[in-house]
């Protein structure tokens, strides 16, 4: 860890690795990325593993993959809470030693007897403090931690998002910092990493909210001021509870797999409880320049598939044709083509990219232009490869293949003065010849079509065209 500048705003994201990363945890990830960059600030990324045994390798690696991808970059980290144990240690040996916090002797059995009585009485249960100002402590191993939180007062937290919210200290009571076996718990790591870190503003989940005065209290201790909190609120799914697998797919994962920009994703997270007017489309850099904590709606936001879909469409028409022919090229390779087998990819994204709404869209659409065999749609076989083609095909063959340049205009051209010539409509020639080229009914305009496929590839399915309407004559006995 390096020392930051004292002026600096330093922000983090702090996942735990006991699941997948999930859209609520990345939209909180963006904010807090997205205000350290607006400020110039920091990003730390710190893995919260202490829960070791719902803690897996494969979920630390879908965290990494996952902020890589959506180019959530962190300028430190990232920190594992699992390789810091040494520090918390000191830190509690420093507390005991300093009485701010003190070893609990009591036993389950008392903890749950006392539980049992404030919950028939109707009382907050809470640690009753019995071992706050132990004379002569028992002769037992088993013994925790607790935090020696203020008895009174309160703790006034001033959350950029939530406003002023006030905790009673008298509600909270001593938390167990180390369990038993010694092994540090979850709001006390948190408070030693956020100082240690030189964090000036947390930005989570408002699910955190009820930990923040613990924390606060915590970080007295350590002799510091609080950071700033901003906690978002919660994301919904389309019938008002909390988003979940039962709203589609939760997991950044499969958006990804499915073809969805990272710009596109970034977009519409940000848009879950932030807005600037009534924008929609945001590049990242626009985002940066605009986005600060204070602007986040208070209310919950909730999840629209269709609307992700459409933005994601947005951004495959403005993203620049390199970077979206690079995303495309695994998309042809998981459809079983060739990328080094046909045209250009940025040709290809160009053709496209009004058309598709997604990258997996895209590359299915656009394999023709990379395997030479053909899938013949059948249904558009049937109603455009009719012998009323043949002699429109024929025609067209002859005047491509004596193209001097494989060209958009050249190949426009010729099917004009095919078209002029036998007194058809360019439509009528270009139906059969896109269902002959690309199997399917439904292509970008047929010239630039015909250039994608290449001139080989395009005479040869035309000849496969013709073949397939001698056979159907044959079987009509024509
Ligand atoms: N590790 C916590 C979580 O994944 C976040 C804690 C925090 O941001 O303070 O929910």
């Amino acid at each position: 860890m390096t020392t930051p500048k004292a002026d600096a705003v330093r922000t983090r994201f702090a996942p735990s690795p006991t699941g997948v990363l999930h859209l609520g945890s990345v939209r909180t990830a963006l904010f807090s990325w997205l205000y350290a960059r607006h400020c110039a600030g920091q990003f730390v990324l710190r893995i919260e593993d202490t829960d070791r045994a719902r803690s897996t390798q494969e979920n630390v690696d879908a965290i990494l993959d996952g902020m890589q991808w959506l180019g959530l970059d962190y300028d430190e980290g990232p920190f594992f809470q699992t390789r810091r144990m040494d520090r918390y240690a000191e830190v509690i040996d420093e507390w005991l030693r300093d009485d701010k916090a003190y070893y609990c002797y009591c036993s389950r059995e008392r903890l749950d007897a006392l539980r049992e009585k404030q919950l028939s009485s109707g009382e907050r249960v809470r640690y009753d403090g019995r071992c706050r100002e132990l004379a002569d402590p028992p002769e037992t191993a088993s013994r925790v931690v607790r935090f020696r939180n203020p008895a009174a007062g309160q703790v006034v937290v001033n959350d950029i998002v939530r406003g002023r919210v006030t905790f009673e200290n008298e509600q909270l009571d001593d938390l167990i910092i180390a369990r038993s076996d010694g092994s540090p718990t979850y709001n006390f790591v948190v408070v030693v990493d956020d100082f240690d870190m030189g964090i000036t503003h947390v930005v989570r989940g408002d699910d955190h909210l009820n930990n923040t005065p613990r924390q606060v209290n915590m970080i007295a201790a350590l002799g510091a001021e609080p950071p700033a909190y901003g906690h978002l609120p919660m994301i919904l799914g389309a019938d008002g509870s909390k988003l979940s697998k039962r709203h589609g797919a939760v997991d950044i994962r499969e958006y990804r797999s499915a073809g969805y920009l990272p710009a596109a994703m970034l977009n519409y997270l940000a848009r879950l409880g932030w807005s600037h007017g009534d924008q929609e489309i945001f590049s990242i850099d626009q985002m940066i320049e605009l986005f600060d904590v204070k602007d986040v709606n208070q209310s919950a936001s909730t999840f629209n598939p269709q609307k992700l879909l459409w933005l994601n469409q947005q951004h495959i028409i403005a993203a620049p044709a390199p970077t979206l022919g690079a995303a495309l090229a695994p998309f042809l390779v998981a459809e079983g083509v060739n990328v080094s087998d046909g045209p250009p990819l940025e040709a290809v994204v160009e053709a496209f990219r009004q058309r598709s709404e997604t990258l997996a869209d895209m590359a299915k659409s656009a394999t023709y232009c990379f395997r030479d065999e053909l899938d013949l749609d059948p249904d558009a076989a049937k109603r455009h490869l009719r012998p009323v083609a043949q002699a429109p095909l024929e025609a067209t063959r002859d005047a491509l293949a004596n193209l001097e340049a494989w060209d958009v205009d050249g190949i426009e051209a010729a099917l004009r003065a095919v078209a002029d010539r036998l007194e058809l409509s360019l439509g009528k020639i270009g139906q059969p010849l896109r269902v002959a080229v690309t199997g399917t009914s439904v292509s970008p305009p047929i010239d630039v079509t015909l250039q994608l496929a290449g001139r080989d590839r395009t005479l040869a399915r035309i000849d496969a065209a013709l073949a397939y309407i001698a056979d159907r004559k044959a079987a009509a006995g024509q």
